[in-house]
């Protein structure tokens, strides 16, 4: 058996500029990385990453994001919000899951608390991009975000706080 990383909540974070914060008090669902090239675009990057959060346990605590919505892949719709100042995102809403909010891991205060347990959109991701094998890995949309669920409750844990 492998010893589980111990995850203290709250869990701060915020944009660039710092006039958006916010506090998570639930542990996250999961964390992955999508390599489609709606994320590519949206990162400005290689690659964008989501860290899906019960929207209970996610709440604003400074700030006023602006929002942007599209349709994702799948047809449905998608909400954005990003700071109006520094132009940073910060979290998404999908309407797929109304009781989820993905937040953008690159804005956590802490960058190095957690690591993804998978990779989305491989068929579209850079071909410099190193890819674990022992990763839980999607050549698309999975029909399912389950098993990204189930290996990231093996990996953290809530401390019990005493
Ligand atoms: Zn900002
Ligand atoms: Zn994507």
């Amino acid at each position: 058996m492998t010893l589980k990383s111990k995850i203290t909540l709250p869990i701060y974070g915020g944009c660039q500029c710092q006039q958006i914060r916010y506090e998570i008090s639930a542990m996250p669902l999961t964390m992955y990385v999508c390599h489609c090239t709606e994320c590519q675009t949206q990162s400005t990057s290689g690659f964008g990453m989501s860290m899906p959060i019960p929207k209970s346990g996610f709440r604003l605590i400074q700030g006023n994001p602006k929002i942007w919505s599209r349709k994702s892949h799948s047809g449905r719709e998608v909400k954005y919000a990003f700071c109006s100042e520094c132009g940073i995102r910060v979290y998404h809403m999908p309407s797929r899951n109304k009781s989820i909010i993905n937040v953008k891991p690159g804005t956590l205060d802490n960058k190095t608390m957690f690591e993804p347990v998978g990779n989305l959109w491989l068929k579209s991701a850079q071909s410099w991009v190193y890819i674990s094998p022992g990763a839980i890995n999607f050549q698309q949309q999975p029909e399912s975000f389950k098993s990204l669920y189930i290996a990231w409750k093996n990996r953290y844990e809530q401390n019990s706080l005493i």
